[in-house]
């Protein structure tokens, strides 16, 4: 996950902009002044980085109130008159499009120009103390989650996530809609993107995801994983991810990494930006697969344009697209037979024990083994996504207004029961296993699975523009795919939309069609669905 507080709380004012002369501004004056704004964006991203791994539980109240006066500041600086006086003098504010005096900038000055509007528009939706209460009840909502789920209870974190989800209603009713209350959420996680977009895409993706999970369980011998639950080191468990983050080229001058309820990236500054994870002694997997996706997450942010930092150029682009980065490289790379030609024999002789006797194709077998469960973060691939777009029909239901959120538990039972077939009996490991919605963060979850759809273009494209790439992931040269996302994806920061970024590197608009080739090929081959009859070989081989 992503942590961006700034993206979640933009709030605003309402009054008309004042009239002043025009003054000869520059774009350096506009800069100064997002600069303030990010500053204290940041220093609020600080404190709630040590909520969530440090903080004494004692300080809880005090961070909330903490919290809220500088993501209020933050909102009250964006729509101030003093910043719209210096938007104003580039942006025609009836068309958000550059005036004469932007005339001569060049393309990225206008995309900051753009993008900086869009900003300060969607802020000026939201009064100021809104955004004073929605930050407020939302740091407490946190703690309250933290506790809640230790306790596997969900009656005692119903009060926080009804305060949450009237806020949301509110919060709509500022930002406005055309189709769906939802869009208005979802645009502030992938701008521009709607349930009307979304819908079918996903429909799509589904219907391709459940014939293959249905072969998957008609599979007589999946692979063996207890290697994978045997009793494993904490501390070399996070030796091993930190050795996998550095060969990746996360760089821990510029960085670090610590344990946390639910593993995390926030950022600071190209410079500072922190990594958390959890670890198990019995589960190989959730330490090590955090590590390479936060990593994931952490090239996107130590991979920003310093120069640029405090505008919207140097920041990512949206929720999907730093989720295509972790997704990448937590799948499409951790999960690949040439990443463990590498790392295996390291792996081996951090647990000599335990894995000694194991070969390299029974452990990549057993990383990915398709099997229905009930936890997000630690699902396979196949059904990853099943668990995004239950949660997406899950929002909905409860932004639309259909479904009450005390019915959230029967409702999510329900609509498990209908994309993977189980049930959880404790609502810690259903309703409330995500940090999510304590964070206000409705409308965030169908990022991932964008994020699954671009990481699986960009895994495409960037084979074709490197054709030695497997060979270097599997001598541990791992810095040319780094390199790459770095030139295609992170140094631009929000300059072009996610459709545009997209067609720029691939040439193609999104769809499922790469994702599901790929899952395919990697869970035919491993599962061996040649020999089941029914299963078309020619989709295997896309
Ligand atoms: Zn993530």
């Amino acid at each position: 996950m992503a942590s961006r507080l700034s993206a979640i709380t933009h709030g605003v004012n309402t009054r008309a902009p004042p009239f002043m002369p025009h003054s000869p501004h520059t774009l350096d004056d506009l800069k100064a002044a997002l600069l303030d704004i990010q500053h204290l964006r940041d220093t609020a991203a600080l404190l709630s980085w040590d909520q969530e791994t440090v903080m004494p539980a004692g300080g809880g109240q005090a961070r909330a109130a903490q919290l809220a006066t500088l993501q209020t500041l933050a909102h009250d600086k964006l729509v101030s008159p003093e910043l719209e006086h210096l938007l104003l003098h580039h942006i025609d504010p009836t068309t958000g499009l550059a005036t004469h005096h932007a005339a001569g900038l060049d393309d990225a000055s206008k995309a900051l120009l753009r993008e900086t509007w869009r900003d300060v528009t969607r802020a000026r939706k939201l009064p100021s103390d809104f955004v004073t209460r929605l930050g407020h009840t939302c740091s407490l909502a946190q703690q309250a989650w933290v506790e809640a789920r230790r306790q596997d209870d969900f009656v005692q974190f119903l009060p926080h996530l009804r305060r949450i989800v009237d806020l949301k209603f509110e919060e709509i009713d500022y930002m406005g809609y055309t189709d769906s209350p939802y869009d208005a959420l979802l645009d502030g996680y992938e701008p521009g993107s709607t349930v009307a977009q979304l819908g079918p895409l996903f429909a799509e993706l589904r219907d391709g995801l459940i014939p293959l999970l249905d072969h998957v369980r008609a599979c007589s011998s999946p692979p063996d994983t207890r290697m994978l639950c045997l009793s494993y080191d904490q501390g070399q468990q996070l030796e091993f991810g930190k050795l996998v983050l550095r060969t990746m080229g996360y760089d821990f001058d510029r960085g670090r990494l610590d344990l946390s309820a639910h593993p995390f990236t926030t950022a600071f500054h190209p410079t500072d930006v922190r990594l958390t994870t959890r670890v198990f002694e019995t589960d190989l997997l959730s330490c090590l697969f955090s590590c390479i996706h936060e990593g994931g997450h952490g090239l996107y942010e130590q991979g920003l344009p310093c120069e640029l930092y405090g505008t919207p150029l140097g920041q990512p682009l949206s929720l999907g697209m730093h989720e295509s980065q972790s997704r990448l490289w937590e799948n499409n790379v951790g999960r690949s037979k040439a990443f463990w030609v590498y790392f295996f024999p390291l792996l081996q002789q951090h647990f000599p024990v335990q894995l000694g006797a194991v070969s390299l194709d029974d452990f990549y077998a057993a990383l990915n083994t398709v099997r229905p469960s009930l936890i997000r973060v630690e699902a396979d691939e196949v059904t990853y996504n099943l668990h995004i777009m239950a949660r997406f029909d899950i929002e909905r239901a409860i932004v639309e207004r259909h479904v009450p959120v005390e019915d959230l538990p029967t409702l999510w039972r329900e609509t498990m029961r209908d994309y993977l077939g189980i049930v959880p009996d404790r609502d810690a490991e259903g309703v409330l296993q995500d940090v999510h919605w304590s964070l206000g963060a409705f409308g965030y979850f169908p990022t991932y699975t964008l994020g699954n759809l671009y990481a699986s273009l960009f895994d495409r494209q960037a084979r074709q523009d490197l054709p030695t790439l497997d060979m270097d992931i599997q001598r541990g040269h791992l810095l040319s795919l780094r390199s790459w996302l770095n030139q295609h994806v992170h140094q631009h920061g929000r300059r072009y939309s996610s459709a545009e970024l997209l067609h720029r590197i691939t040439g193609h608009p999104l769809s499922v069609e790469p994702f599901l080739s790929y899952i395919r090929t990697k869970i035919g081959e491993i599962y061996g669905f040649s020999c089941l009859p029914g299963f078309p070989l020619n989709t295997l081989r896309e």
